[in-house]
């Protein structure tokens, strides 16, 4: 049995309509004879209703698939030399006008079945058959029709090779979409072969740049300062039971300038802890409006109810390729610095930071606004360089930026901060669309 695996369900489709089209124009064709030229001989007319009935009856066996299409097309060309045996035969045998018919079976076959053989060769042995019995019937001498039913043959043979050509060229076809197929996948292998190794590169070089650099200062930073502030209060302490006012007051003003250097370290101390947290870095891409609205709630929670950030994202926004945790800290570090921006105004207005975020072709840009006093021209420029602050100590570190917009380069992102013309200060972060929808495995 032949194997049914080519056989697609619009393939199932076609051939039942086309044996539906056939039956109605079969019958259409006598009804116009019948009209044009008078009434058909009933041979005829039998012959061309069987014809289409059958073909009629083709259609629902091909189209409930009981009948797969290589046998069905095998049982059309059957039986129309059949039928048109019938009508040759009817109307003057070898010398009827339709017996040229015969030669352009197999043709027609050939051109509905062309992805398959033996309905046209089923046909043309049909034909030749029907060339034989009919010339024997007309008692014409077989050196005569011989040749004719050879030249038919041919005819027929012209049709099976059409379908071979066809065949080839389908099945060409089909291995270059297959070769196609597999270049892309090799590409994609390739592709995702490369961001890994970009991804365990720029890890690598995150663990030798910032990790040690963190670990580092953590560690070397905060041993020291357990003792230092335990020394500081006994000191203050002693102090107590000196005499002298002058001596006193020195040594308090040196005690407060230590406090200070100490708790600028503890501060340089927190922030490494924060920007260098475990994790962050395994992340490839995040989705921008998860982590405004994270930052956003942690934000509030620091500012204890003193203004407000309002959002501005919309529904459809792609990932970016930065971790999550990552751009959730950058996000977090500018509303801070925009609420503490705001505290710092006189007289004291309640903080409003719009977080707002827009797509572009390849890029997503999100913005930070504040209501706050704006960066001083003098400040501008030295916005982004390491441990430049202007808070108290305690309260800046001056990483916060720099460590910001180191992340946001690696990634090929951009940090840029200006003054808004309605006052008050804009950091608009630029980060790359990933490529590929968030995925998490
Ligand atoms: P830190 O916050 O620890 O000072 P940053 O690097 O985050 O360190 O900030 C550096 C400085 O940039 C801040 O001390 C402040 O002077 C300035 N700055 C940051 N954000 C704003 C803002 N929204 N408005 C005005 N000045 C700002």
């Amino acid at each position: 049995m032949r194997p049914e695996r080519t056989v697609s369900p619009s393939s199932w489709r076609v051939k039942r309509k086309l044996f539906s089209v056939c039956a109605g124009m079969l019958f259409l064709g006598w009804v116009a004879h019948c009209l044009c030229f008078g009434v058909t001989r009933p041979v005829v007319a039998l012959a061309l209703l069987c014809w289409s009935a059958s073909f009629l009856l083709l259609g629902v066996a091909v189209g409930t698939r009981r009948m797969p299409p290589w046998a069905s097309g095998i049982l059309a060309g059957l039986v129309s030399i059949s039928a048109v045996t019938a009508i040759i035969h009817a109307t003057g045998g070898p010398t009827s006008p339709y017996f040229v018919t015969l030669a352009c079976t197999p043709l027609m076959v050939a051109m509905f079945t062309p992805d398959s053989r033996a309905p046209t060769l089923g046909t043309i042995a049909a034909m030749s058959g029907a060339v034989v019995v009919l010339n024997l019937l007309a008692r014409v001498p077989s050196r005569e029709f011989l040749p004719q039913a050879l030249i038919f043959s041919l005819i027929g043979g012209l049709g099976l090779y059409g379908g071979r050509t066809y065949r080839r060229l389908r099945e060409s076809e089909r291995l270059a979409q297959e070769d196609r197929l597999l270049a892309l996948e090799q590409l994609a292998e390739s592709e995702r072969k490369r961001r890994r190794a970009e991804a365990e590169r720029a890890e690598m070089e995150r663990r030798l740049q910032l990790g040690q650099l963190a670990s580092g200062v953590a560690h070397g930073v905060n041993n020291p300062l357990a003792f230092v502030k335990s020394n500081l209060n006994y000191l203050e302490q002693e102090l107590a039971a000196v005499d002298k006012p002058s001596d006193i007051r020195e040594l308090r003003e040196l005690l407060g300038e230590t406090r200070q250097g100490v708790l600028r370290i503890q501060r340089i101390v927190a922030d490494l802890r924060y920007f260098s947290r475990e994790g962050a870095t395994a992340e490839e891409q995040g989705s921008p409006r998860e982590a405004m609205e994270e930052a956003r709630r942690r934000a509030l929670g620091h500012m204890h109810s003193l203004g407000e950030v309002l959002l501005d994202v919309p529904d459809e926004l792609p990932p970016v390729r930065l971790g999550q945790q990552h751009l959730m800290q950058v996000l977090l570090n500018l509303l801070l610095n925009a609420a503490e921006a705001v505290e710092g105004t006189k007289p004291r207005r309640p903080a409003l930071i719009r977080l707002r975020a827009r797509r572009t072709p390849s890029d997503v840009r999100v913005e930070v606004e504040d209501n706050g006093p704006g960066i001083p021209s003098d400040v501008l420029p030295r916005l982004f360089e390491p441990f430049f602050t202007t808070k108290a100590p305690g309260r800046g570190s001056g990483l916060g930026l720099t460590l910001c917009q180191e992340y946001v380069a690696r990634v090929g992102g951009s940090l840029t901060a200006e003054n808004r013309p309605e006052g008050g200060a804009r950091f608009v972060l630029t980060l790359n669309q990933a490529a590929e929808p968030a995925s998490r495995s």
